[in-house]
């Protein structure tokens, strides 16, 4: 029988709606949902390939697996040993060492309710807040700015102001690629109205800054000293909101006095810019009726992401471009649901429904709400110290979901010591070949993409309904179901209740997840699944009562911090955490491409998608190339402090001169070595605690 089931795609952030095909059990076509307000129908060559990345069970983990000891092979097992092992090493480190001693590292992939039951196992049972996820690497920069600026998590903004919007400011992010079903939106408002500017910030010529009406092709991680130059041109131009400012911000005077230092010449200079395209920018920038920001990695991905983040709000507010149609700083969400993390609290610094860990009253809510006493006040490990407390032996037993830290955590080679380390390693995962699964102890089948149903929430704070398709083949399960069971007999070795864990549903934990909102600046006190199958997805908030989410933040300009103003920040320019010199003396940047997604477990099944790049390569500038006796086609060693790895080169004037480029896809299943992140740095943001994955000093020779 032929079935067509609503879903999302589980790509990128965009959070693309579609309709999944499916006839006996198998998935067999998929089509943009035409009511989806993120995509209206469309979809990149990603989602359209979905269904190819599922129909062969070729590589996937279909049993249970347990080994008994290092070095052993994994056997295949049943549910009940796996899940009673996984219960009983868990219990049994916690009973020994403390809460503490063990840590869950989840996925930005995974659905709100799988993240959920996650985070209540970690925090409400275990009391640790060792409880990170691979979302620490993508977004966790935006959320420190959102929260230092405005007083709490997500953008004020929505994809409406893609086609509203009159100066678009793209840094540090390659959009068309990354995020391009959205892209296309932009494209079409610009085609639409020529009066639209776009001012795209990027160390490379990529494909958005070639179309791009300016180009400001800076130093890698200089982007504070710009938008501070900016800032500076914007008050001699008095292009500010002074009223605004006044009634609506605090911290003005200080930013003011710090941006004194940052004329359009010195900022300029700093980002190896023009100082003309630099006061450009600001004008065009200031002067718009409607000026938008978009953002990703570029800034997230920074020892200096959450100032970055805060250097550009600082923009917003200053010339008041938020909080009005077409205007506001807009993080683009990497992962398809880090947004419905958050939410649900499941990383190692926040709490559920944006609470924090530190405050004390929010704890006293939480346990309340869960019935539980003794929530741990002390912060969990974010992923980067969360490796190395693994490394160094104070983390004993981890168990890792849906994601491949051995391909995408900075120096990875740490994190393969880590894992070797470990007492005990358990690794929920749907696909058998990530470079993370040769070191479980045991390996937890879990469902994909079409086979499992909840919720998400994509870069607009959009929530959609998920819905499975097909069954999950072999003996798979739903993620969340695999945490509720083993959550359920930690509980029973360790408290003797079972009050806990008692969903038998997505929907179950849905509801419950949601009660936990009531009140808070995310509520959704008045969306259940039947709103959400009846009326389509809905952003938040949405509390009880109201007929539909909230478009944009804001507006009144009353912001959710204490007094109700935003926050200015003055965010002085730091350098990068690792200078080139004369033995590293190329500025690494790494980046996407437009086919491949993350580490390819899932895009690296489908031929296709090799097409618009069939291999990794490292970017050259042709005048470097020349200077080293290189040419395109030759295989180089890239190679910095930490590790190393041989690419092809590709030789292109789309870097400067001293700047290489390599993608951060592909990894052990494709090359001889875990990929890029060989070379990267383990620096992270001191607020955000995001490592710096875009910027390394390395050398590079033929190899
Ligand atoms: Fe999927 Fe993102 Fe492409 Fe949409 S833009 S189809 S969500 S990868």
């Amino acid at each position: 029988m032929k079935t067509v089931t609503r879903s999302t795609c589980c790509y990128c952030g965009v959070g693309c709606g579609v309709l999944v095909e499916a006839e006996d059990g198998r998935i067999t076509g998929i089509a943009g949902d035409p009511d989806h307000p993120a995509n209206f129908g469309r979809l990149c060559t990603k989602g359209r390939s979905l269904p190819l990345t599922v129909q062969s069970m070729t590589g996937r983990v279909l049993h249970p697996e347990i080994r008994t000891a290092r070095g052993a092979k994994r056997e295949a097992a049943d549910w009940t040993s796996a899940l009673d092992l996984v219960a009983q090493r868990f219990a049994q480190v916690i009973e020994q060492h403390g809460p503490d001693a063990v840590a869950f590292y989840i996925s930005g992939q995974l659905l709100t309710e799988d993240y959920y039951v996650f985070n209540k196992l970690a925090k409400g049972l275990v009391k640790t807040n060792n409880i990170d996820t691979n979302s620490r690497l993508c977004m966790s920069s935006a959320v420190t700015g959102y929260k230092k600026a405005f007083g709490a998590d997500g953008p004020p903004t929505c994809y409406e102001d893609l086609e509203l919007a009159q100066t678009v400011l793209f840094a540090g992010s390659n959009m068309a690629y990354a995020h391009p079903v959205l892209f296309r939106r932009l494209e079409e408002a610009k085609a639409a109205n020529p009066d639209v500017r776009w001012i795209v910030v990027d160390p490379r010529r990529t494909d958005m800054a070639a179309m791009a009406d300016l180009h400001l092709a800076i130093q890698p991680g200089t982007d504070v000293a710009l938008f501070n130059g900016m800032l500076h041109h914007l008050i001699w131009e008095g292009l500010l909101d002074r009223a605004y400012i006044d009634a609506h911000t605090v911290g003005f005077d200080a930013l003011k006095a710090l941006v004194r230092e940052y004329p359009p010449r010195v900022a300029a200079d700093i980002c190896g810019i023009e100082e003309h395209a630099l006061m450009q920018a600001a004008e065009w920038f200031g002067a718009s009726p409607a000026a938008l920001s978009l953002y990703c990695m570029g800034l997230n991905q920074s020892s200096h992401g959450t100032d970055k983040n805060l250097a550009l709000i600082n923009l917003h507010l200053a010339a008041r471009q938020l909080g009005k149609p077409g205007a506001g700083p807009f993080s683009l969400t990497g992962q398809p649901n880090a947004m419905g993390g958050r939410e649900v609290g499941g990383m190692a610094t926040m709490l559920a429904a944006h609470r924090d860990i530190g405050n004390a009253e929010h704890r006293a809510e939480l346990e309340a709400l869960w019935g539980v006493s003794g929530l741990s006040d002390r912060p969990g490990l974010p992923a980067v110290e969360m490796f190395e407390a693994v490394r160094n032996g104070k983390i004993k037993a981890v168990w890792i979901a849906c994601t491949n830290p051995v391909h995408s955590m900075p120096d990875i080679a740490r994190v393969r010591e880590a894992l070797a380390r470990a007492e005990f390693v358990v690794v929920q995962e749907a696909f058998a070949q990530t470079d993370t699964v040769p070191y479980a102890d045991v390996l937890l089948p879990a469902a994909s993409w079409g086979e499992k149903s909840g919720t998400v929430t994509n870069s607009e704070r959009r929530i959609s309904r998920v819905q499975a398709a097909v069954d999950a083949p072999g003996e798979a399960k739903p993620d969340w179901w695999i945490v509720n069971e083993v959550a359920r007999r930690i509980e029973a070795r360790l408290s003797s209740m079972s009050t806990l864990f008692p969903f038998d549903s997505p929907q179950a934990v849905f509801d419950e997840h949601r009660a936990l909102t009531v009140g808070r600046d995310l509520d959704i006190g008045g969306l259940s699944y039947a709103t959400l199958e009846a009326q389509g997805p809905q952003q938040w908030p949405f509390a009880a009562g109201a007929a539909h989410g909230q478009a944009r933040r804001y507006a009144d300009g009353t912001f959710a911090t204490g007094d109700g103003r935003a926050r200015f920040h003055a965010t002085p320019y730091l350098p990068v955490a690792e200078s080139v010199d004369a033995r590293y003396p190329f500025r690494l940047v790494t980046g996407r491409l437009r086919d491949q997604w993350h580490g390819m477990s899932r895009t690296g099944r489908v031929g296709a998608l090799f097409a618009h790049a069939p291999e990794p390569a490292l970017t050259m500038h042709r005048t470097d190339a020349a200077r080293r006796g290189l040419k395109d086609g030759d295989l180089v060693t890239v190679a910095s402090r930490r590790g190393a790895l041989v690419l092809p080169l590709q030789v292109s004037d789309d870097v400067a001169s001293g700047t290489v480029f390599a993608p951060m896809h592909w990894n052990g299943q494709f090359l001889n070595s875990g990929g890029i992140n060989e070379t990267t740095v383990p620096a992270v943001d001191p607020h955000s605690a995001q490592p710096e994955l875009k910027h390394a000093a390395v050398r590079v020779q033929a190899a």
